[in-house]
């Protein structure tokens, strides 16, 4: 039986009964009403990107329409109003990930340059020659190439915890390759490309017996499931607005106030100084610090926004739906013979990657799109899984908590109609 939640997460144990009414928040999201290809969208690419609720895009038009300007240079009544929401926003960023503190949460533009971020300053000025950075093999290029352009810089090495035929981690050779010269564990909460939920808890305590940091990325996490970032003990967690029901460019990266305080400043410029003269530049504090320029007013607030909005629907009841989901499309495509399920662990996220005996995926997605169903096809920017499982692409049907029974057998027989055309 596949299940969405990480066993040590906190709401698996207690599961809400109260039934998710996906057809009531539906009506919550006006992109879902359109049809496409003269059919009804059926909108299963949730894992590149989610829709956004009418609150989110009320509240960025509301922005801009009514209470705009440039943050914390003005003394004017629109840029104290711009700097409270955005600075609100951060706060409702700390609460969403139970943050400790507001200067925890570095607003970037999403999960990859929350990493490029941490690689560039910590990995900048912790990495040396023969050090290392581990990562595990089901590791979106974001959380690959980054380490690879700072290790090769430093001369250090990165490793991989390799991954077994379900697609999940082989965790006990995960602490053998800990050692007084790795610097950094940065590992994938969930797996875009399988669905693969990793146990980060155990991996984050694993490290911290070994005295190393761990970076999660939470890119595929915190929209199915709760996240406290303190009760992971997580030292960075970076995570997409985008694929939260925010809006495109926005992101956050947390990180222990200790860390970020001892990191250098990523980029320079306007916002993240003290004082400029030719002679010293003395850096602002964090969050600032890694904020340099116009930050993404209006991404920040509808960021703030979306999480709201998350906030306010009975997650434990999502994450049920979802499963129910994913268990229901799990039966329905495994009924169908040419088809094989990539990606089998045991704990998934709402995923599922598949092939199709010798359709290409690229076909297999034009002709869903034909039906007015949307998925996903490709490697997912996860290139090392694909060439641990033997194969190109795969498609990929990723669910949200808007996503219905329905969807799932529309997409069944959506498959169905693929194979006629191939046979
Ligand atoms: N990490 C994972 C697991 C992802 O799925 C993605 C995007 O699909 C990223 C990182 C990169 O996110 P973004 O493109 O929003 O920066």
């Amino acid at each position: 039986m596949s299940t969405m939640w990480n066993d040590k997460a906190p709401v698996a144990a207690a599961p809400s009964a109260a039934a998710f009414d996906a057809w009531r928040v539906r009506a919550d999201f006006p992109a879902l009403r359109q049809t496409v290809r003269g059919r009804p969208l059926i909108y299963l690419d949730n894992a590149a990107s989610t829709h956004k609720p009418k609150v989110v895009i009320d509240t960025v038009a509301r922005f801009y329409s009514e209470e705009y300007s440039n943050v914390h240079r003005g003394v004017h009544y629109l840029s104290q109003l711009a700097t409270d929401l955005y600075e609100d926003a951060r706060r409702t960023a700390q609460q969403f990930l139970n943050a400790r503190r507001e200067e925890e949460i570095v607003f970037v533009r999403g999960t990859t340059e929350a990493i490029n971020l941490v690689a560039q300053t910590f990995g900048r000025s912790k990495l040396g020659p023969g050090d290392e950075i581990i990562v595990s093999a089901i590791e979106h290029h974001a959380n690959i190439v980054p380490w690879q352009m700072i290790c090769r810089e430093k001369g250090a090495t990165l490793r991989v915890i390799p991954i077994d035929e379900h697609g999940e981690l082989i965790l006990d050779a995960f602490e053998p390759m800990l050692s007084e010269r790795t610097k950094l564990v940065s590992i994938v909460h969930v797996s875009n490309a399988l669905g693969t939920v990793n146990p980060v808890k155990e991996i984050i305590e694993i490290a911290h017996r070994h005295g190393v940091p761990v970076l999660v990325d939470g890119a595929q996490s915190v929209q199915h499931m709760p996240v406290d970032v303190q009760e992971l003990d997580c030292d960075f967690f970076a995570l997409s607005g985008h694929k939260i029901y925010g809006p495109t460019g926005i992101g956050v990266l947390y990180g222990k106030k200790a860390l970020l305080d001892d990191m250098p400043p990523y980029q320079g410029g306007g916002d993240m100084i003290l004082s400029v003269s030719f002679e010293r530049t003395v850096y602002n504090d964090v969050p600032f610090k890694f904020e340099a320029g116009t930050p993404n007013i209006a991404g920040a607030i509808g960021l703030a926004a979306a999480l709201k909005y998350f906030r306010s629907l009975d997650i434990a009841a999502i994450a049920a739906h979802e499963n129910e989901l994913l268990e229901y499309a799990t039966r329905k495509l495994e009924a169908i013979d040419a088809l094989r399920i990539i990606g089998t662990a045991t704990h998934k996220a709402s995923v599922i990657s598949f092939t199709l005996c010798a359709v290409h995926p690229h076909d297999i997605g034009t002709i869903l799109d034909q039906h007015g169903i949307a998925v996903r096809a490709g490697h997912h920017c996860a290139q090392p899984v694909m060439q641990h499982f033997g194969i190109p692409a795969t498609a990929r049907a990723s669910f949200s908590f808007y996503n219905t029974m329905e969807d799932v057998d529309a997409l069944a027989h959506g498959i169905e109609s693929v194979l006629e055309v191939f046979t």
